[in-house]
C-alpha cells in the first residue's frame, strides 16, 4: 500500500522534494477497527497549514508520517460492529491506498443516493462550508446582493448557487481565468464576473457590483477583501472562510487599508471554521441534495487519477488549475 509522507516543511510554494511516496505494509484492523480500500481522496487549500509547524486549528502534519486528509473508501475488513465489508465510509485518513480506521471516526455513505466523490465536495465538507458561512455566518437574507471569490472552486461555485437559489438580488464571482469566468455566469447562473488577473480587483468590482454588496464571502484574502469592503453597502457582511492568497506567504500579508469604512457601514468581519456548523448537515444535505437531483445546482469535480498523482492534485489546488472539487481517484 502506498502512503504519502511529509519529509520536510515547506516555506513559501511546497515543493516535490517535501514529500515522498512510501511503500507500506497494508495494516490490520484491530478491534472497532475496518481497514478501508481508499476510492476518491480530497486535496484541500487547508492542508497547506497542515504542513507548517505553527498551531492551529488542525494539527501540524507529522514529519516521516503518512498525511491525513478526507477519504472516501469501502471496507475490506471489519473489526467493528455496525459495518461490513463492502460497506463505503468517509473518513479522514486519506493520502494512502489503504488506511485502518477507529469505527468511531468513519461515517458510511451510501454509493445509490450520490456517486461517491461527491461525499467530499458538494454534499461533503466543502459544500457545508458554502451553506453554513453564506446562510448562517453570513446571515444572507433574501434581495442580499451576494459576492463571491475563488467563485469557479468547490466552496464558491455552491456559494454563489446558494445565494441564486435563495433569491439574491445579484450574484457576482471572480475566478482566475476567462474560461472559468464563463462558466460562472453560463453554466452557474452568476449575474456578473470577472477574471482577477485581468485588472485590480477594485476596478472590476466596482464595475460588475454597482449597486455594491451586501455580502462578501472571502476565499481569498488580499486585494479582494479590500476591495470587497470597499464595495460594501451599509450593514454589510462578510464572511472570512479562507485567504488562499497569503498560505504560501513567508511573511504577514498587509491587511486591508480600508476598514474605517467598516464604521460607516455598520459593517461586520466574521471568520468561521465549517467544523463548528456540523448541525446543519441534515438540513443541508436535504436542501443542497435536493437542488442537485433537481438540477437546480450544477457542480464540477476535477478528478486527478493514482495514488501517485494525489501530490501533483494538491499543487493544483494551490495553482488554480481545479474547477469545482479537486479529487484524487484511486
Ligand atoms: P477551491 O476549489 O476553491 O480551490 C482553490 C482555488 O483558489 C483555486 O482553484 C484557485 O482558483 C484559487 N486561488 C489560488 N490562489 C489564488 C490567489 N492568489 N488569489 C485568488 N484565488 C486563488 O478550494 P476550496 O473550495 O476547497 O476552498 C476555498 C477556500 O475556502 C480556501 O481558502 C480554503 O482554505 C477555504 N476553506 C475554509 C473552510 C473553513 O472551515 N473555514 C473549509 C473549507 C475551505 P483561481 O483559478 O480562481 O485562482
Amino acid at each position: 500500500s502506498r502512503e504519502w509522507h511529509l519529509t520536510a516543511r515547506p516555506v513559501g510554494w511546497p515543493t516535490p522534494e517535501d514529500f515522498a511516496l512510501v511503500e507500506a505494509e497494508v495494516p490490520r484492523p484491530g478491534e472497532g477497527q475496518v481497514l478501508v480500500r481508499n476510492k476518491y481522496v480530497s486535496v484541500d487549500p487547508y492542508m497547506r497549514g497542515r504542513m507548517s509547524a505553527a498551531k492551529s486549528y488542525a494539527a501540524p502534519y507529522e514529519l516521516g508520517e503518512a498525511m491525513q486528509g478526507g477519504a472516501v473508501g469501502e471496507v475490506v475488513a471489519s473489526r467493528a460492529e455496525g459495518i461490513e465489508a463492502g460497506d463505503h465510509v468517509l473518513h479522514f485518513l486519506g493520502w494512502r491506498e489503504y488506511a485502518v480506521v477507529d469505527a468511531k471516526q468513519a461515517v458510511k455513505v451510501d454509493p445509490e443516493a450520490a456517486p461517491l466523490s461527491a461525499y467530499l465536495g458538494v454534499l461533503g465538507m466543502t459544500g457545508l462550508t458554502a451553506y453554513a458561512g453564506l446562510l448562517r455566518v453570513a446571515s444572507f437574507k433574501e434581495g442580499d446582493s451576494v459576492f463571491v471569490s475563488g467563485a469557479a472552486g468547490a466552496v464558491g461555485s455552491q456559494v454563489g448557487q446558494i445565494a441564486r437559489l435563495k433569491g439574491a438580488s445579484r450574484v457576482i464571482g471572480s475566478a482566475g481565468s476567462d474560461e472559468k469566468v464563463k462558466l460562472l455566469v453560463e453554466e452557474y447562473g452568476f449575474d456578473a464576473a470577472f477574471n482577477y488577473k485581468n485588472g485590480p480587483v477594485g476596478e472590476q468590482l466596482r464595475e460588475a457590483a454597482p449597486d455594491g454588496v451586501d455580502v462578501y464571502f472571502d476565499n481569498v484574502g488580499g486585494d479582494h477583501l479590500e476591495a470587497a469592503i470597499g464595495r460594501l453597502n451599509r450593514d454589510g457582511r462578510i464572511a472570512v472562510c479562507g485567504m488562499i492568497s497569503v498560505y504560501n506567504n513567508t511573511e504577514a500579508a498587509p491587511g486591508p487599508k480600508n476598514l474605517a469604512r467598516l464604521i460607516q457601514t455598520r459593517g461586520r468581519i466574521q471568520g468561521f471554521l465549517v467544523g463548528d456548523h456540523y448541525d446543519l448537515q441534515p438540513q443541508f444535505v436535504q436542501e443542497v441534495g435536493g437542488w442537485v437531483r433537481s438540477g437546480e445546482l450544477k457542480y464540477s469535480e476535477t478528478v486527478v487519477e493514482g495514488v501517485e498523482n494525489n501530490l501533483e492534485a494538491f499543487f493544483g489546488v494551490l495553482r488554480g488549475d481545479n474547477v469545482g472539487k479537486m479529487i484524487v481517484k484511486l
